[in-house]
C-alpha cells in the first residue's frame, strides 16, 4: 500500500472511555481539547476544527471576505480541493505554475497573474515544503498588492518555516486536513488556524449556523453546519500525541530512501529541508513511470501517480501550458509513504527500484 492511516489501542481506548461517559457525540470538550492541542503545537492563537480540509479552505476564504467573481491564485500542481474550495461559492481559481525544486507556487509567475480582481493567494506548502523564494517574499507581495494570503497547509502539520513559525501561520488563515492519508488522521477532518480574532469569530459562526453564541438561536449572520464530532476528537487527541514521533520517523524514512537511491539517476527527489520540514509523502520524478509502477506492483509495492496539471482536468479545462506541473503529470510518482514502513521494507523497495532500472 502506498499510504495507510495508523490507529492503535490508544484511539480505541479513548473512544470507549468517551462512550462510557455518555456524551452527545457532537463537538464539545474533546473537540475543544483537540483544537487547543493544534493551537499549541502550531503556535497559533486560534484553532477551529471542521469536517474536512476542503470545507476548511472554503470557510477560510469566506471568512476573509472573498466573494463570487473574485480571483484566487492557486498552484496548478495541488490536490484538486484547493481550487474547488473557492469554486464552491463561484470565486475564480487562477492557475499558476510551481517551482521545479519545491512544487510550491512560483512567485514570479504569481506576479504576472495578479489582476485588479485578485483577492487572495492560496499558497500550498507541497509535501511540507516552503517556496524557495521564501515565505517573506509572499508576505511582502501580498502586503504591497493588498492581497490576502491563505495557506493550504493540508500536507504540512509538523513542518516549519526556517524562521521557526509553523507553516500555516504566515497567512491570515492556515488550513490542515486529517483525511486518511495525512500524517495524523481522524478519518475525515480539517482545522483552521489564525491569529486574527475577527477571522476566528467569523469561522466559528460560519460553521455553526451563524449563531451569535454557543447553543442559542439568535442569528445575525448566515452560517451553515460544518461541525466536528467528539468521536473524531477522541481520535485526534491521541493522534496529536503521536505527531512528534511520526515527524521524526518521516524524516528518517526520507533519509534512507535518498541514501539508498542516490545513484539511481532515473529517480529524483525534491529539495526537502529536513531541518524544519517533514516530508509527508515521498515524492519523486521517475523515468519510465508506467513500467516502474507495474513492476513494483508485481512485487507487492504500492505507488501512486502524483497530481496532474489541474488546468487540464476535464472539470476545469483552462487553456495554457504550465511546464512544471505538466512535467509532474508525466513523471511524478509517490513512493510508499506510510509512517509504519520499516527499514527492511524500504531497503526491499529500493532494491526493486534498482533492479528495475538495471534491467532496462
Ligand atoms: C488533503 C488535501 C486537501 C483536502 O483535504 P480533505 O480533508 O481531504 O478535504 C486540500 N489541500 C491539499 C493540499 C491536500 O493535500
Amino acid at each position: 500500500m502506498q499510504m495507510q492511516p495508523w490507529f492503535a489501542e490508544e484511539e480505541k481506548k479513548a473512544i470507549c472511555e468517551y462512550m462510557d461517559e455518555g456524551g452527545f457525540l457532537t463537538e464539545f470538550k474533546r473537540t475543544e481539547k483537540f483544537e487547543q492541542m493544534i493551537a499549541e503545537y502550531t503556535g497559533a492563537k486560534h484553532s477551529i476544527v471542521v469536517n474536512n480540509g476542503t470545507i476548511s479552505l472554503t470557510l477560510a476564504a469566506m471568512a476573509v471576505g472573498i466573494e463570487a467573481g473574485d480571483e484566487v491564485i492557486v498552484p496548478n500542481y495541488t490536490m484538486i480541493a484547493t481550487p474547488n474550495s473557492v469554486k464552491m461559492f463561484d470565486a475564480v481559481p487562477v492557475f499558476v505554475d510551481v517551482e521545479p525544486e519545491t512544487l510550491c507556487l512560483d512567485i514570479e509567475k504569481v506576479k504576472n497573474a495578479i489582476t485588479a480582481k485578485t483577492k487572495a493567494i492560496m499558497l500550498v506548502s507541497a509535501n511540507g515544503r516552503y517556496p524557495k523564494s521564501g515565505i517573506k517574499a509572499f508576505e511582502d507581495l501580498c502586503k504591497e498588492k493588498n492581497i490576502i494570503l491563505i495557506e493550504d497547509s493540508a500536507q504540512s502539520l509538523g513542518s516549519f518555516y526556517p524562521d521557526g513559525r509553523h507553516i500555516g501561520t504566515a497567512g491570515l488563515v492556515g488550513s490542515f486536513s486529517f483525511s486518511a492519508p495525512k500524517i495524523i488522521s481522524t478519518g475525515q477532518g480539517g482545522a483552521l488556524i489564525t491569529n486574527d480574532d475577527e477571522v476566528a469569530n467569523k469561522i466559528r459562526r460560519l460553521k455553526d449556523f451563524g449563531r451569535s453564541g454557543g447553543g442559542n438561536d439568535i442569528h445575525d449572520s448566515i452560517g451553515f453546519n460544518f461541525k466536528f464530532t467528539e468521536l473524531q476528537a477522541c481520535i485526534g487527541i491521541e493522534q496529536m500525541k503521536k505527531l512528534q514521533q511520526r515527524v521524526v520517523r518521516k524524516k528518517e524514512i526520507f533519509e534512507l530512501y535518498t541514501k539508498l537511491l542516490k545513484d539511481v539517476k532515473e529517480v529524483k527527489f525534491f529539495e526537502q529541508d529536513l531541518s524544519c520540514t517533514t516530508p509527508w509523502f515521498y515524492d519523486t520524478t521517475v523515468e519510465n513511470r508506467e513500467e516502474l509502477q507495474k513492476f513494483l506492483k508485481e512485487n507487492n509495492i504500492g505507488t501512486r501517480v502524483m497530481y496532474g496539471p489541474i488546468n487540464k482536468q476535464v472539470a476545469y479545462n483552462v487553456e495554457g501550458e504550465h511546464e512544471v506541473s505538466n512535467m509532474i503529470g508525466q513523471k511524478g510518482l509517490w513512493l510508499p509513504s506510510t509512517t509504519q514502513l520499516t527499514d527492511d521494507e524500504i531497503k526491499y523497495i529500493c532494491s526493486k527500484i534498482i533492479e528495475f532500472y538495471k534491467g532496462l
